[in-house]
């Protein structure tokens, strides 16, 4: 049998590789051979098989003809060369670089100059009549090799390289004469020596052997295996070897070597962008030892070179129709590409490149999208750091809501009002927050926990408001009365400016810049394509006229949950609320029902109007009234002031009861507790005011001509039969009132499901309810049996150990929760087959439970109005995905 094929030669007119075989050829090699392929000028070289890799690392034996495959390529080399290698006189000198599939910073750096020794430097000094080149490569060889083949620190080298220039009193490596030079190549070889007790190997073919070794083992070290998870790279990869004739940017004056993007990689402008070093060789451009120049000015220092770049750039991208990311190198005026591949890019340029290569006719739509990750959506939307600022990060926590804030201090979210009210910016830092804390939290520019996880309270409110937040910030300590926190390091007082960045979790000191990124056309454009290929509707979570205004201006069609909670807390109604919690009769609550049904109304009619045409699905009262209370504390310490006041018994009565009724109403586990329809069940008149607001609302805004949609859900539902209780008394105030209105209202009353009894008896919910909207934070919770509010306490723990992959509040736990959702959708269609069928959690706004909520067959998902881009991308995405399967 004949050997297997492990070696693919690429340039001078043989390249047997392709773009299409990164698997085999790593990315770099198959990039090179494509560049070869396009006739564009490559140094030749070969590349050694991933394939080889694989089963090196499996034995540490090298398949059967690989050194005959390779001997025979350097051969060819340089036949194509005219050079020997290993050759005295006239030496072909190679580099040898890795590749995997996906680039991979943390593997093997690559060697350059390698087939140097004693002898063919003094050959290579001749031949070109340029010693100081000779040995400039030589040393830079032996410290390369020294470093990334022998393992012997780069540190070591460079001190005595940084030792040498102070010596001579100069500063640039360009200033090392060829003695200077020739003393370092001693010293170099000394260091190697006393570093591995061997002598540096002066034999090339074993050089080469050693730093393919080298290449592959580095698949396995450290650094390469933690990228690898970070990257969900398989181990089962493996890297490729490049070898490839150097070719030389530091001969002089008339040489240098460049890095380039085709366009913009911050802004996605269609501009060159990149730089370049005269005499110098590999990484120095990266490498930050002299500045190097803009490639503007390689247009008048080497303008054949630079024209024939110019031409390079506009192949390369007509080819692979991305803006592509290049190294070059220009030897005595001749120009040699050695690398391209697709560039990375921020959120903003992703999203121009994209829509200018449609507009100039290199990619369709659909590759458009395809290339837009939907989260990079959800980057742009945000405030963020100026990215050229310094930092002072002083502390890290949860990425809890993305974008930067900068404020002063303060600790409670009274004085957050009161603060922003004086027109002050403010940062509300506290240890947790609770529904109570909105005002504040609105009224603060971001928000600073130093407990909570992702889905914390702070984290969700933060994220439907649209404001950074950092969570679950366990380094910082508060002391309110002393008006200050702590972090290891330093001590910051109340009034004192931080910044926060709720995309990284830093918290910084002091005022940073901020730049605000607005919508861009190019984002609506393509926004625009991603509607006309997604069929899952879009919607959003929006609690306020302005809120909901925000998102239809995202792109909303439609509210998927209104939470009408929120409308309780605001000042004017709190006491009110209280009140009607407070209430010992049916008449009593009754009557305070009744001034809340004004202020309800009017926020119906506020976010009616800003959803006009659009349906908007209202939740009746969910949360545990508890939570509309003051805490326990807070009484206790009242009514401890009465009392030493002497106050009036009336007063302390007032007081003792309301600490009767949280008493009373206090439970163990409230997320389980006294709350949802349970409520509506046991206090009739709280869910009745609220239908009531809802149709009159309705009503009122019909007359005046408009198309209003109320959707009426009811939440918590885990046995039908609650359903039908409650859903008898809405049917009933919806008719009073659309008859004593005299209007009809195309009202609709569905459900939320969230509890797993009511998945495995939706068939018969689905009999009462006229549509479904699966509420997976609550049935994250109820699934797993975990407290979203205690979770962060071992949920880290649980990705860590990879028991989960994520946390399941905030990417959908498809295997779990997900078989859930299918079983409900089958179930309730079962019985109502055009059942309307949403999806309103946290998980509404994040890529993969989108495109997880299409393939299921939902209606649509609904997320806060700033997640509104990224799910219709996403629900695009999904569309666009199924299309590709259906091709199949
Ligand atoms: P990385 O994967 O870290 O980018 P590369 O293999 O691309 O590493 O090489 C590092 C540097 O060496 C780059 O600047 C590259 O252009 C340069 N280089 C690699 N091979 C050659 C060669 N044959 N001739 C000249 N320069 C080379
Ligand atoms: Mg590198
Ligand atoms: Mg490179």
């Amino acid at each position: 049998m004949a050997d297997s094929k492990f070696v693919y030669f690429f340039g001078g007119n043989r390249t047997e590789g392709k773009n299409s075989m990164k698997d085999l050829l790593g990315g770099k090699g198959a990039n090179l051979a494509e560049m070869a392929n396009l006739g564009i000028p490559v140094p030749p070289g070969f590349t050694i098989t991933t394939e080889v890799c694989v089963q090196y690392l499996k034995g540490k034996e090298y398949p059967k003809g690989l050194i005959e495959q390779v001997d025979s390529a350097i051969e060819k080399l340089e036949g194509i060369v005219g050079k020997k290698f290993g050759d005295d006189n006239n030496p072909l000198l190679v580099s040898v670089r890795s590749g995997a599939r996906a680039s991979m910073p943390g593997m093997m750096d690559t060697v350059l100059n390698l087939g140097l020794n004693d002898r063919s430097v003094l050959g290579l000094a001749k031949n070109t009549g340029n010693p100081r080149f000779a040995f400039d490569s030589y040393r830079r060889f032996l410290a390369m090799f020294g470093d990334v083949v022998l393992g012997i620190g780069h540190d070591k080298f460079e001190h005595v390289l940084s030792e040498k220039k102070q010596s001579l009193n100069i500063i640039q490596d360009t200033d090392l004469d060829v003695n200077a030079l020739k003393e370092l190549v001693e010293q170099f070889k000394t260091i190697i020596e006393r570093e591995t007790g061997e002598k540096f190997p002066q034999d090339a073919r074993k050089q080469l052997m050693m730093a393919i070794e080298a290449v592959f083992q580095s698949w396995n070290n450290q650094r390469a295996i933690t990228y690898r998870k970070l990257n969900n790279i398989p181990a089962g990869w493996g890297t490729a070897v490049n070898v490839q004739a150097m070719v030389y940017g530091n001969m002089g004056e008339t040489s240098g070597t460049g890095v380039a993007f085709t366009r913009d990689p911050g802004t996605g402008e269609k501009r060159f962008f990149g730089e370049y070093l005269i005499n110098a060789q590999g990484e120095d451009v990266v490498a930050g030892i002299r500045t190097p120049n803009p490639i503007s000015t390689l247009k008048e220092a080497m303008p054949a070179a630079f024209r024939q770049l110019e031409e390079i750039y506009v192949k390369l991208e007509n080819h692979f129709r991305d803006m592509q990311d290049i190294e070059f190198t220009i030897e005595q005026g001749k120009l040699y590409m050695l690398q391209t591949r697709n560039g990375k890019r921020t959120a903003a340029a992703a999203i121009k490149i994209a829509a200018d290569m449609v507009a100039e006719g290199l990619i369709d739509k659909k590759t458009a999208l395809l290339r837009i990750e939907p989260n990079q959506i959800d980057k742009l939307l945000h405030p963020m750091i100026d990215p050229n600022a310094t930092l002072q990060v002083v502390a890290s926590g949860l990425p809890a809501s993305p974008g930067a804030a900068v404020g002063q201090v303060v600790f409670t979210a009274e004085h957050a009002e009161k603060m922003a009210e004086s027109g002050a910016k403010v940062i509300l830092v506290r240890t947790e927050t609770s529904p109570e804390d909105i005002g504040g939290m609105n009224a603060a520019e971001g928000i600073l926990t130093v407990r909570g996880g992702m889905t914390s309270h702070a984290a969700v409110v933060a994220r439907g408001m649209g404001k950074p937040c950092v969570a679950g910030c366990d380094a910082i300590s508060i002391d309110i009365k002393k008006g200050v926190f702590s972090t290891g390091s330093c001590t910051i007082n109340e009034g004192d400016h931080i910044s926060i960045d709720g995309s990284t979790g830093h918290v910084i000191v002091g005022k940073v810049p901020l730049i605000t990124p607005e919508v861009s056309e190019e984002l609506r454009t393509v926004l625009q394509w991603a509607d006309e290929v997604r069929t899952l509707g879009v919607r959003t979570n929006a609690d306020t006229p302005y809120d909901a205004t925000v998102a239809r201006d995202f792109g909303a069609e439609g509210i998927g949950l209104c939470r009408t909670e929120h409308m309780f807390f605001g000042d004017d109604r709190i006491p009110v609320v209280r009140e009607m919690i407070m209430a010992e009769s049916g008449t009593a609550r009754r009557s305070a029902l009744a001034k809340l049904l004004p202020m309800q109304k009017e926020d119906f009619v506020g976010i009616f109007r800003a959803m006009e045409g659009y349906p908007v699905t209202i939740r009746l009262l969910d949360p545990p009234l508890h939570e509309f209370l003051p805490d326990h504390e807070e009484a206790l310490k009242k009514l401890m002031e009465l009392e030493s006041k002497g106050a009036p018994e009336h007063e302390i009565d007032r007081v003792k009861k309301i600490m009767d009724r949280i008493e009373f109403l206090q439970e163990i586990n409230p997320m389980l507790g006294f709350r949802g329809c349970r409520l509506g069940v046991v206090y009739p008149e709280i869910y009745e005011m609220q239908v009531q607001a809802i149709i009159e609302a309705a009503c009122e805004l019909t007359k005046e001509g408009m198309n209003i949609v109320p959707e009426i859900m009811i939440p918590l539902i885990s046995h039908v039969k609650e359903l039908q209780l409650v859903k008898k008394q809405v049917v009933k105030i919806a008719s009073d009132v659309m008859a004593e209105k005299d209007v009809k209202i195309n009202y609709r009353i569905g459900t939320m499901i969230e509890l797993p009894r009511a998945v495995l008896t939706a068939d018969k919910i689905a009999r009462e309810a006229e549509f479904f909207s699966f509420g997976t934070n609550d049935l994250t919770q109820t699934t797993f049996g975990f407290s979203r509010d205690d979770a962060g306490k071992f949920l880290p723990f649980y990705i860590e150990q990879s028991i989960l992959e994520h946390d399941p509040f905030a990417v959908l736990d498809q295997s779990g929760v997900g078989e859930l959702i299918k079983i409900g959708i089958d179930k309730g269609r079962s019985t109502r087959h055009d059942l309307k069928i949403g999806l309103c959690g946290e998980h509404g706004g994040e890529p993969s439970s989108v495109i997880f909520g299409h393939k299921v067959g939902l209606n649509y998902v609904s997320c806060s109005p700033f997640r509104v881009p990224v799910a219709r991308m996403a629900a695009a995405h999904a569309a666009l995905q199924e299309e590709e399967m259906n091709k199949k």
